[in-house]
């Protein structure tokens, strides 16, 4: 067949296409070419001389167009790995980002294996934080909430998927859905970009509810910081994911909301991440 075209050369100029729209053109290319024709990774190096009928085409380069626009591979593929989880994710939730996992980490550290603590997240997205804490520490239990009823659907699929039960979802602004509740910790990754930041230009296809929040990027932090101490728990702790350059402005926020022994812990790159603070009595 005369347009019938190799998987090497496929895959050849696929990744010359990517080179603008992704750090890595030449994995985005195999993962999309295996997409193509529902086969694992693998398959596509092993067999670089196989021929591609036309309508494996037709849909790699469907995929491929999405990608070069600047789609992210987790929106295309539907899913994302975090926490060892396989997390299924839309444009409705923020895709999760490995930085996260040190808050996973700092949050696990602080719930007991053998006691029933409550466990708060606010703006779960697609549920990997509340989900990770969940499954990490099978006797806490989660309570997870978003704004965004189409974010929450993929949270409550992604616990059933996994089979994590001790978790519930309420939908809400912030703290409002658990108004009177105590909680032993609070968790969020909240949008904290600055409105004007230009990283936002790579950004375009997550929601933007879930990255930006006022001038300073700093506005959803004060409101979290000021209304988490309603419904925390004595000695209760809370943890914030911020931006490498706010660890400072985020220490000021919490001290003068009135919490206690607020430290800055670093992500995977080294860069200040996730802000602690407890609530002393
Ligand atoms: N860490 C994300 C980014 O810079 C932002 C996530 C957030 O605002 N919570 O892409």
């Amino acid at each position: 067949m005369s347009d019938a075209i190799r998987i090497d050369a496929l895959l050849k100029a696929a990744t010359n296409r990517l080179e603008s729209a992704s750090d890595s053109p030449r994995l985005d290319a195999e993962l999309l070419l295996a997409r193509a024709i529902d086969m694992p990774r693998s398959y596509v190096f092993a067999h670089a001389d196989e021929e591609l009928d036309e309508q494996a085409v037709q849909r790699f380069n469907a995929t491929l167009a999405r990608r070069i626009a600047g789609e992210p591979m987790a929106y295309i593929s539907g899913e994302k790995e975090f926490w060892s989880m396989q997390l299924m994710v839309s444009p409705a939730t923020l895709v999760p980002r490995p930085d996260t996992e040190i808050l996973v980490e700092q949050a696990i550290a602080r719930v007991s294996r053998r006691a029933a603590m409550s466990v708060l997240d606010l703006g779960t997205g697609s549920g990997a934080i509340a989900l990770a804490i969940a499954r990490e520490r099978p006797l806490s239990f989660v309570t997870a909430t978003d704004i965004s009823a189409d974010a929450l659907a993929i949270a409550v699929q992604n616990a059933r998927q996994l089979d994590i039960a001790n978790i519930e979802f309420v939908q809400g602004t912030w703290l409002e859905p658990v108004a009177g509740r105590r909680f032993d910790l609070i968790v969020s990754n909240p949008p904290y970009i600055a409105e004007d930041d230009p990283a936002l230009a790579a950004l375009t296809c997550e929601p933007r509810s879930a990255l930006v929040s006022g001038p300073d990027g700093l506005d959803d932090i004060r409101l979290i910081a000021t209304a988490a101490l309603e419904v925390i728990a004595e000695d209760g702790v809370l943890l914030l994911e911020h931006g490498f350059e706010q660890a400072e402005a985020v220490a000021k926020i919490l001290q003068l909301a009135g919490w206690s022994d607020v430290h800055c812990v670093k992500d995977l790159s080294g860069l200040p991440r996730v802000s602690s603070a407890r609530r002393r009595t």
